[in-house]
């Protein structure tokens, strides 16, 4: 994990790339007065998955919780797993595996408790909720350095807040180091998978907007589109359900069916599928929005997407995109800072450029942005999965993230974390 003092072995490149002032391990080393009195609480950095480019920085410490708050503990009786800050959801769903049991993670298995804290949208999502509708413990320490340990179901009025603010804007206020987990029975994965064209995508999102809460939508459209449509099968009913659209989804000719045994083995966009360029030389960022249903916009929607893909700058960029609904659009916005819950699609736009070359960075990040401009009429809001308080669209992030419950989460960051040694609102 460590390849000198001052390089963090994580997988995001900027992070990697980053010289550090100092590493720790342990929180008690991080509010150990000694400590605390020589580093005048500076900004700190957190690294769990250490999948994004928050988790360090040249000259900032980073407390990195994937040595010593790696547990994983299944309580299998109450289908609840207590899982520690720095655990990876690959271990966590290897772990579940093992006793036939699944959780909502997310497209990949590389990202640590961020993926949860940050909320937490898997294809799963429409029938289980996101990752934080199924948060029932939370153990950590406030920024403030005082230890918390909340249980949903003994909570108290004090800390009903505090509770909410965790989940889903957790970053800001704590450093977190266990969280219990709802796990759920394994079943059956179907996924329809292949390259559509543009007309065909329209058609597949206007059907992905009628589906039940077993089936999802994802998506990416780098040089051409690729779609994958996920099914549980959980019983008779998903499978006659998923039957129909199999039927419906049979005149996209270049679509292919594949069966798993359960959620755990499915890899998406697989290296292999050659979707875009990875190259392990280049630094990149990424933004998450959140819209409502496209309905009669998609043609237009689509046509967005073809000039946003025609003006990106370099073969690895591209836009792709989750679907959310069912579950996720139960919950009211007031039991946790995901507070977007009318929404169905959450589209993603990474940008990548050469490291260490500027020019491309600054052309880069503009077409991120412009391209952010061109989608906000679909997708208004932010799912602050990537926290970017280095840029300068943070406090924008931060408003579209958080929106009418804003004001709570500075009140609340007041109170948790009033030096700001975590990430500024
Ligand atoms: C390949 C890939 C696929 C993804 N797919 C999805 C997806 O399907 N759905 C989805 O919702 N998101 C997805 N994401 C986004 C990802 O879940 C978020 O960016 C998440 O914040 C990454 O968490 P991390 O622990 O890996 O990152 P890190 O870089 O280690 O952490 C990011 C930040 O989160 C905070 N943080 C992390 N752990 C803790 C903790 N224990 N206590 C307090 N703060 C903490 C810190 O501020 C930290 O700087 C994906 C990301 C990648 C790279």
């Amino acid at each position: 994990m460590k390849k000198n003092n001052n390089l963090l072995e994580v997988p995001n490149i900027n992070s990697s790339d980053a010289h550090v002032k100092n590493l720790i391990y342990k929180i008690d080393d991080l509010f150990n007065s000694h400590y605390k009195s020589s580093q005048k609480s500076e900004y700190l950095c957190v690294c769990s998955g250490g999948t994004t480019s928050s988790c360090a920085r040249n000259g900032l410490i980073t407390l990195d919780l994937r040595k010593e708050y790696n547990q994983i503990h299944l309580e299998k009786e109450k289908n609840l797993i207590k899982i520690g800050g720095g655990v990876i959801m690959k271990d966590l769903m290897n772990y579940l595996e093992k006793h036939n049991k699944t959780f909502p993670t997310g497209l990949s298995k590389l990202p640590g408790a961020g993926y949860i804290l940050t909320g937490g949208i898997s294809p799963m999502s429409r029938r289980y909720g996101l990752a934080i509708d199924n948060i029932e413990s939370i153990k950590g320490y406030l920024g403030n350095g005082n230890f918390i340990s909340l249980e949903q179901n003994s909570l108290d009025s004090s800390q009903k807040l505090l509770w909410e603010g965790l989940k889903g804007a957790a970053p800001f206020l704590a450093i977190i180091t266990e969280i219990g987990l709802k796990t759920f029975q394994s079943h059956p994965i179907q996924i329809i998978e292949g390259f559509v064209d543009d007309n065909e995508l329209s058609k597949i999102i206007n059907l992905a907007e009628g589906f039940p809460e077993n089936l999802s939508l994802q998506w990416i459209y780098a040089e051409d589109i690729y779609i994958y449509i996920f099914a549980e099968i959980k019983n008779d009913s998903d499978n006659k359900i998923t039957k129909n659209y199999l039927k419906k989804l049979e005149k996209f000719n270049s679509l292919k069916i594949k069966s798993y045994e359960n959620y755990n083995q499915v890899n998406f966009f697989p290296k292999e599928l050659d979707l875009f360029e990875l190259n392990k030389n280049n630094h990149s960022e990424v933004i998450s929005l959140l819209g409502g249903d496209l309905k009669d916009n998609v043609q237009i929607f689509v046509k967005c997407m073809n000039e946003i893909i025609r003006d990106k700058p370099n073969k690895s960029c591209y836009v792709a995109s989750q679907q959310l609904g069912g579950k996720t659009k139960e919950l009211n916005h007031k039991s946790s800072f995901f507070i977007h819950r009318a929404s169905t699609w959450k589209p993603w736009i990474y940008a990548a450029w050469k490291k260490g070359d500027p020019k491309e960075k600054e052309i880069v990040l503009k077409w991120m942005n412009e391209s952010w401009k061109k989608l906000k009429i679909f997708f208004p809001n932010i799912h602050l999965a990537q926290i970017h308080n280095h840029l300068n669209s943070h406090e924008e992030e931060v408003y579209l993230s958080f929106g009418e419950r804003l004001s709570e989460l500075k009140t609340l960051k007041n109170i948790c974390d009033p030096e700001s040694i975590l990430p500024p609102l």
